[in-house]
């Protein structure tokens, strides 16, 4: 039996709709700009660019159902997703079977640091301190696959004290679910536990201590989310 230098670190784990089982979390990665602000995609565009993404930790995935607000930024932006939970993975997974590695989806927010956020940019560098602090992606309960399918269309929604931020549709994504599995996956080897978050629509904007964020993606139901 493994003895360990120091105390283990908690595994992250998160709610499953359903039954008392958590999903334990081993990546987050997060993909930037996939939402077109206008006509749905219909089949291959040319014109669109390549995909990116950045990453969470783990352990910034937050269940409390609370937003604190961080420490060093006066600009924090929501960004609603919606997160994708991988119950297995591999290296090169064809599009076509990319479904079959999804476990569920959830209502989740990419908090940003969009002063820190920007200044990094400008510089060229690394957006960790912008977007991977402490507790800045709230995430709602886990629904399956087996509950409510797949998830590619569907009205998504953001309201900041009752009034609507941010709104549009699943199926305006420019990159579809399974196309972005298959992309990460050929730069990642993905596995079980892996989590993605998967684009904001437009409408992105500040949030102060003491706001009501209220959440909504169609099939995921819905979920408060008070700055604090
Ligand atoms: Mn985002």
């Amino acid at each position: 039996m493994t003895t360990y230098a120091i105390e283990v670190p908690a595994v992250v784990t998160l709610p499953v709709a359903g039954t008392d089982a958590k999903f334990p979390v081993r990546r987050v990665y997060c993909i930037g700009r996939n939402y077109a602000a206008h006509a749905i995609e219909m089949g291959h565009d040319p014109d669109r660019e390549a995909p990116f993404f950045f990453q969470k930790n783990p352990n910034n995935l937050d269940v409390s159902g609370e937003f604190p607000y961080p420490a060093k930024s006066s600009d924090v932006h929501h960004e609603l997703e919606m997160a994708v939970m991988l119950q297995s993975g591999g290296d090169n997974i064809a599009i076509e079977d990319a479904l079959n590695h999804v476990f569920g989806y959830a209502l989740s927010l990419d908090m940003t640091r969009r002063d820190l956020q920007g200044e990094q940019k400008k510089l060229g560098r690394p957006w960790e301190i912008g977007k991977a602090f402490e507790r800045s992606a709230p995430v709602g309960i886990i629904h399956t696959v087996d509950d409510v399918g797949h998830l590619d269309r569907g009205r998504v929604e953001l309201k900041v004290n009752g009034e609507v931020k941010q709104e549009g549709d699943l199926n305006q994504m420019i990159w579809k679910v399974p196309e972005m599995i298959s992309y990460l996956s050929e730069y990642f080897t993905l596995a079980a536990g892996d989590v993605i978050l998967s684009g904001t629509p437009a409408g992105v904007g500040p949030v102060q201590r003491g706001d009501t964020m209220d959440i909504s993606i169609a099939g995921l139901g819905a979920m408060t989310v008070p700055v604090v």
